[in-house]
């Protein structure tokens, strides 16, 4: 049986107890958490203005890339540390915690300072060093789904995280390669109740790269709640026309505003299947 090498990403007792992690005064696992922002910190204004209106809308986290892994070398890389300090600055000013992208081991340390959450890519799924050295953050680790992974590669990456001594993982399921090229990615939402029933680990969904479009992204985003998911994860810019990246998934705050509105009343309906 492959769940037997998990030795701590997988259910281990019974009665089955899921991981709780906590990231200020949110306990994710136990409560619906929505985290939204800009693909990438761009600038002071601009970050602080998306983080004002999604925290307006009802978010509960702040989302923004200071380092992006980008298909080409001329793309826009991210601001690096002074992105951190503008996230730091959009923190103080909405009091919503962040949650940003590590892309190498040797900035786990320093990133650290700035990120309540550390972000683990897709394309850095299998990236073992870095795994390690996040293993060993005191911080909560959101480890996106490798767009080639089975579920049995994925929870072994959360188990190298785990087996360094970090209990604090959330999986994030963004869509996955397959033949159709109509969406970006295919999100697959089977694999949140497949998480349910192998870990007991948090897991979000992200619509924004799952689909790549905005029109999919509201509809998306109520399936995955209705299949079971612990939160999810939006792209939302202030004025999506000029996004440096992703501006065809990127929500208005409007846009935004109206989802948060749904997920309110499916998150009602659903708390009375508990
Ligand atoms: C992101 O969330 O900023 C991102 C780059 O996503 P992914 O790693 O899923 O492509
Ligand atoms: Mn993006």
């Amino acid at each position: 049986m492959w769940r037997d090498n998990l030795k701590l990403a997988s259910f281990r007792e019974v009665p089955l107890e899921r991981t709780v992690i906590r990231v200020g005064e949110l306990e994710i696992g136990r409560q619906l958490v929505v985290i939204a922002g800009p693909c990438s910190v761009e600038s002071e204004k601009q970050t602080i203005r998306t983080a004002q209106k999604v925290k307006e809308a009802g978010a509960n986290m702040l989302r923004g890339g200071a380092f992006k892994p980008r298909t080409s070398p001329y793309d826009f890389q991210g601001l690096g540390l002074k992105g951190l300090k503008i996230l730091a600055l959009a923190k103080k000013e909405t009091g919503l915690p962040v949650v940003t992208e590590v892309t190498d081991p040797r900035d786990v340390s320093w990133v650290s300072e700035y990120a309540d959450v550390l972000q683990i890519g897709t394309r850095n799924m299998q990236n073992f060093s870095l795994l390690k050295e996040v293993g060993k953050a005191d911080k909560p680790v959101l480890l996106k789904r490798g767009m080639n992974s089975t579920l049995k590669e994925w929870l072994n990456c959360a188990e190298y995280i785990l087996a360094e001594g970090n209990p604090q993982v959330i999986l994030c399921e963004r869509g996955i390669r397959t033949f159709e090229t109509y969406t970006r990615n295919t999100l697959d939402l089977s694999i949140v109740p497949a998480v349910k029933e192998t870990s007991h680990l948090p897991i979000i969904v992200d619509p924004s790269h799952g689909t790549g479009r905005l029109s999919l992204v509201e509809p998306m985003c109520l399936a995955a709640l209705a299949a079971g998911a612990d939160g999810l994860m939006v792209e939302v810019h202030h004025n999506p026309g000029e996004a440096f990246c992703d501006k065809d998934q990127a929500l208005s705050p409007e846009m935004f505003g109206r989802l948060m509105g749904k997920i309110k009343m499916l998150r009602d309906c659903l708390d009375r299947f508990d």
